[in-house]
């Protein structure tokens, strides 16, 4: 069914039910995210995409649209609260770009330079998780991941549907862990798959390591704005090129 919403003050005629991230991408509204994949289910893990709706904060990929919906995405204060989520997902973790497999290539990073962080207001934890190296094919970097539980929900062993990653533990305690006899039988794609879904460099895929030469990597030749703005289906793609 047709309906009209407002983002940011401009009137826009929709379909009800559409995800509020898809709706505000398709008429030019960058709302940054991390977990959310569009076609997948919502996970609703990162809270990056926080916007004002009639009045309450929301995360905008939890959303189906509605008529009469008053959205604010730009507003400073809006701007300002999902900068620092992303400063808080940087000192919950170690993160060393210019030594990161992942660097170019990294929502996390180029969510940062696209809200333009330069340094944390938070202090760092510098957290101490000891990386998993032990399967066969790929390992965990423990500490850049930030628990958006796409690997969880959607990387799964083909025959029986059982995770192959899950997170244990709560809070400052939590960390992600791995199967390593289910990661053992993953094919080759899946585990492409896994370290390309993963929004950071946690899940590494061994023997890769720096492929692609600096200048044209992944967000280097297109920024994370551009990708969401132009290229939705992109980001199902994540880390690919
Ligand atoms: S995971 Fe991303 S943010 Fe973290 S060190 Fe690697 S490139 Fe930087
Ligand atoms: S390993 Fe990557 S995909 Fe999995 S929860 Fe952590 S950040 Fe998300």
């Amino acid at each position: 069914m047709s309906i009209e919403i407002i983002i940011d003050g401009e009137s826009i005629t929709t379909e009800t039910g559409k995800n509020l991230v898809d709706v505000a991408a398709e008429n030019g509204v960058y709302i940054p995210t991390l977990c959310y994949l569009q076609d997948k289910p919502c996970l609703g893990t990162c809270r990056v995409c926080s916007v004002r709706v009639n009045g309450h904060i929301t995360a905008a990929c939890t959303l189906p649209v509605s008529g009469g919906m008053s959205v604010e995405v730009n507003a400073p204060d809006l701007v300002d609260m999902r900068k620092a989520l992303i400063e808080i997902l940087f000192v919950e973790g170690n993160h060393n770009c210019p030594s990161c497999e992942k660097s170019g290539r990294c929502d996390l990073q180029a969510t940062g330079y696209e809200v333009g962080m330069v340094v944390s207001r938070f202090p760092y934890r510098f957290p101490l998780r000891e990386r998993e190296a032990g399967a066969k094919h790929l390992w965990l970097e423990r500490d850049r991941c930030i628990f958006c539980q796409r690997c969880v929900e959607f990387i799964r062993d083909r025959d029986s549907g059982e995770k192959i990653f899950t997170i244990l533990g709560r809070g400052t305690t939590a960390q992600i862990e791995l199967d390593i006899e289910l990661a053992d039988k993953m094919p080759a794609e899946q585990v492409r798959e896994a370290a390309d879904i993963c929004p950071v460099g946690c899940i590494i895929e061994k023997g890769v390591g720096f492929n692609d030469p600096i200048g044209r990597r992944k967000f280097e030749i297109q920024s994370v704005r551009e990708r969401a703005l132009g290229m939705k289906d992109s980001a199902a793609e994540s880390g690919h090129e």
